[in-house]
């Protein structure tokens, strides 16, 4: 089973991509144009992939802490400190286990988000069952507007008196924080069928009904990030935010592959045929679900004759349903 996403979306006046204290993350990007030449842009906004994974981990340890789903005392504190070190269990007077099979048992964060454990003559490393590309300012846009502000925001103290500690002034300060609005898009990949399997314990599982119930979950857990709680600063900047398509896959062995990253005009129509073409070759069960306002009547009609029937949704949570219900989760 396999689950995959496609996002584009406007995000007005955030700094989602600000990962250290005034760094605004920029990336170069090469592109394809309609007409299949390449461009190369020297500078995007860009919010990491570190960055999208780590608001899917939170919402996923929110989820699953409401289905009484085992959690570590880390990831309950949506800590994504995947696996401290022994002396610090020690310290917190708590352990992991030894095996892949005890670590995923115990904690939802471990087995969906994958983990390391560093101790000195020990290894044991579990990959991630979901993956994330950067959400990427698209580069089809001029960038005639595209600039970050910087704002000065200034923290008052109403009442100094004269006897007060110097430190009681300086907190009375300006300080900066950038700004940007941008058209962003991102895809990611959810292996489902890895979720509750440990790789170094022959392909041993954990109980069946918390298995279902992590799959459900990890598609879940993309929820909340389409309405842009993806990035950094949002108790002062929540995006003033709108999706603008949500492409949503998944297949029932999982041969297909992550969609079309929305960078490329044409990303709609291609990831469909590629997903499409791909569970055919490999005789998968394949539903697609699109969520896209806007799209022009000659695209969805393309769309909808190359999968043989409707995709299309009113809102992006219809669609996550309806792909729920497909996978029977
Ligand atoms: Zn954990």
């Amino acid at each position: 089973m396999r689950f995959v996403i496609a996002y584009e979306g406007l995000l007005n006046v955030a700094s989602l991509n600000l990962e250290r204290a005034a760094e605004i993350r920029k990336m170069p990007v090469a592109f394809l144009k309609e007409d299949g030449e390449v461009e190369f842009v020297s500078e995007v906004p860009a919010i990491s992939g570190v960055m999208l994974k780590h608001w899917h981990f939170r919402n996923l340890v929110e989820l699953s802490r409401e289905d009484n789903d085992s959690l570590c005392l880390f990831c309950n504190r949506l800590e994504a400190i995947r696996i401290p070190p022994r002396s610090v269990q020690d310290y917190y007077n708590t352990s992991y286990g030894g095996t892949e099979k005890e670590l995923i048992e115990k904690c939802v964060g471990e087995d969906v988000h994958g983990f390391l454990v560093t101790e000195e003559k020990e290894s044991l490393r579990r990959e991630s069952c979901v993956r994330f590309s950067w959400a990427i300012g698209l580069p089809r846009f001029s960038d005639e507007y595209r600039r970050i502000m910087i704002v000065q925001h200034t923290r008052n103290i109403s009442k100094i008196p004269l006897d007060a500690p110097e430190e009681l002034r300086r907190l009375q300060m300006p300080y900066p924080r950038p700004y940007a609005s941008d058209f962003y898009g991102f895809v990611s990949i959810a292996d489902l069928s890895r979720i509750g399997i440990s790789y170094t314990d022959n392909l041993e599982g954990i109980d069946q009904n918390t298995r279902k119930m992590r799959q459900k979950n990890t598609i879940l857990a993309y929820g909340r990030m389409l309405q842009g709680e993806i990035g950094a600063n949002l108790s002062r900047s929540l995006p003033a935010s709108t999706p603008l398509t949500v492409f949503l896959a998944a297949s029932k062995r999982g041969a297909i592959p992550a969609p079309i990253h929305p960078i490329y005009p044409s990303y709609l129509s291609e990831s469909t045929k590629l997903i499409e073409n791909a569970a055919e070759l490999f005789r998968d069960e394949l539903r697609v679900r699109i969520y896209a306002p806007y799209i022009d009547q000659s695209t969805k009609n393309h769309i909808i004759s190359l999968l043989g029937e409707d995709p299309f949704v009113d809102d992006p949570y219809t669609g996550l349903r309806h792909i729920i219900d497909f996978l029977g989760l």
